[in-house]
């Protein structure tokens, strides 16, 4: 922590400072008083020369305490006289460096030092006019020998000292951490803080403005994916390097069956599927991979992208693909190919029939007018099948060759009403136009054949002497609204839902009879489909039927449907 930091730092080089000036004092006193000890020591072997000069040997005698201790030595290095020692015992002075330095000089001097008793000895020695030396020497302590006696008030300081530089320690380090304790980082220039902070704050303000504007722009590049993405009708999961779901759009969540709380987890914890498993088992290397699967009744396409080099994958980006209107789309024109190849057959070989027995000559003349009109019949059944067979596959690409204008709906009616004039009177069936509607911005033959195919239906499936009514209207929403009635054999309730079906035919013996190709309904459905409307139906058999169209305006009317 900063601050116990900061406060072992000062305490312990306080403490270091005070120990190393304590003892340079002590080092720079006790050679002071070396120097003056020396001194002393001089001046007074002088005086007392002087005075042994003057007096004679005796005059030592009369002397009872020396301030120092005395040696008196002949010039032959005997010694004579000591105030410490008894002269006859004491060796020979002679080789002394000061006893030769004063015979020689008249003065000389020396400092020895005894490391058994840790003294130093300061000599100082004097020829006197008789040619004997005096000598007076004193002993000093050393440095260390006198820590003994120092050293109690040695650590009477220390204790002292680290005392005061503790609280010392602990109030500065507090002064420093504690406006750094208190810093407001979110306003770096608000905080109160001494001077040498301010340029720290001034950067880190502007670094966080600097965050901050980044921060903007990856959050809002992160709303722009996310918006495009959770709008992809597409599934979109994104996985790191080691499958775990890093995002996963709503379509996906969706599809899979997952919730946002899988973000983070094994994508195998959200799809366990075998081509999941494959896919990360897969050690070929491929870089990409796509599989289909059924799920709640559609299917999906999902391709598999890893994200990096052969080396290194960086992750993995994961696409599913709605298929099923495409796959559905497909096994309908499949079926479709099949129906169509089987209705041309009949009346083809009806034709193929008629022609063959005609050939033989096994037709009686009575009888050959009836097979022409076979012939021509069978002809007219096949054409008529292959023109709805063809406007079909119009409606189906979606784009009309036709102009649209603005049709006459009313009108146009009564002319389908005069198209289905005999064969209405043949059944004795009454048809009626009811009510009316605005124009409609249409396409003339789509509309004739959406009105046409309903009311051709109404009287074919019609009861003799019944009735079909054809109503308009404009809706609620301004919608063209068609109905076509009519009280015939109705449609079964199970049928109702089929009969918009390619080839579909409720009762395919009754049909065969009314001459039937069961495209007539998925026209009406696709022409509706192709303005933007719906188809309605409601049937009850036996009762009759009521087809509702509803074709929605359009507002622009520059463009095609
Ligand atoms: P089709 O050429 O057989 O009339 P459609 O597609 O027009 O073919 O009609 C499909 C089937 O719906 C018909 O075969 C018929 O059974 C039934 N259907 C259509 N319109 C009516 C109606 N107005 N009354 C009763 N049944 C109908």
């Amino acid at each position: 922590m900063l601050k116990f930091r900061i406060f072992w730092g000062i305490f312990i080089s306080s403490l270091v400072v005070m120990l190393i000036a304590t003892l340079s004092v002590i080092w720079v006193s006790s050679g002071i008083s070396r120097q003056k000890v020396r001194q002393e020591l001089e001046i007074y072997t002088h005086n007392l020369g002087s005075i042994i000069d003057r007096s004679g040997i005796d005059t030592l005698s009369a002397i009872k305490v020396f301030p120092f201790r005395i040696t008196l030595i002949r010039p032959d290095g005997i010694v004579i006289f000591d105030s410490g020692a008894k002269a006859s015992e004491m060796g020979n002075h002679i080789k002394r460096k000061e006893v030769q330095e004063a015979l020689i000089k008249g003065a000389g001097s020396d400092v020895r030092y005894s490391a058994t008793l840790s003294v130093r000895t300061h000599y100082f020695a004097l020829r006197l006019s008789n040619g004997q030396i005096l000598r007076c020497s004193y002993d000093v302590d050393t440095v260390f020998s006198g820590v003994g006696t120092l050293i109690s008030y040695l650590a009477l300081i220390v204790l002292v000292s680290a005392f005061i530089s503790c609280i010392a320690a602990r109030f500065i380090a507090r002064r420093i951490t504690e406006p750094l304790i208190h810093i407001d980082l979110d306003h770096p220039l608000e905080n109160d803080v001494y001077d040498e902070m301010t340029p720290l704050l001034e950067r880190i303000s502007s670094q966080q403005k600097h965050i901050a504007s980044q921060f903007e722009q990856i959050k809002g590049q992160s709303e722009e994916l996310s918006a495009v993405t959770s709008n992809m009708t597409e599934g979109l999961v994104v996985l790191n390097a080691v499958g775990e779901v890093l995002s996963i759009n709503n379509s996906a969540m969706h599809i899979l069956g997952a919730e946002n709380t899988c973000v983070g987890h094994s994508f195998l914890a959200v799809d366990r599927s075998d081509y999941v498993r494959q896919f990360f088992e897969d050690k070929s290397g491929a870089q990409s991979r796509s599989s289909e699967f059924d799920r709640d009744g559609k299917i999906y396409k999902v391709f598999f992208n890893r994200v990096g080099s052969e080396s290194e994958i960086h992750g993995y980006a994961l696409i599913y693909i709605d298929v099923t209107a495409s796959r559905q789309a497909e096994r309908q024109r499949q079926e479709f190919t099949a129906n169509v190849s089987h209705e041309l057959k009949t009346p083809l070989q009806s034709i193929i029939g008629a022609a063959e027995l005609l050939e033989s000559g096994l037709v009686k003349d009575t009888d050959r007018q009836d097979f022409y009109r076979r012939i021509g019949r069978q002809g007219h059944a096949l054409l008529g099948m292959i023109n709805d067979i063809i406007f079909l596959s119009r409606l189906d690409e979606g784009k009309a060759r036709e102009s649209m204008e603005d049709l006459d709906i009313g009108a146009l009616s009564r002319e389908v009403i005069r198209a289905l004039e005999d064969k209405a009177k043949a059944k004795n069936i009454t048809i009626t136009l009811e009510g009316s509607c605005t124009p409609f911005f249409g396409i003339y033959r789509y509309l004739y054949e959406l009105i046409f195919n309903l009311s051709e239906n109404a009287v074919k499936y019609g009861r003799e002497g019944g009735w079909v009514r054809i109503i308009l209207a404009d809706g609620k929403a301004g919608e063209c609204v068609i109905r076509v009635a009519d009280n015939g054999i109705g449609i079964p309730l199970a049928d109702q839902e089929h009969v918009f079906e390619r080839f579909y035919r409720v009762d395919k013996s009754h049909s065969k009879r009314s001459e039937g190709t069961g495209l007539g309904l998925s026209i009406v459905k696709r022409v509706a489909l192709f303005f933007g409307g719906k188809v309605g139906l409601k049937s009850e058999s036996g009762k009759g039927s009521e087809f509702t169209i509803t074709l929605p305006r359009k507002e622009d009317k520059t463009t095609g449907a």
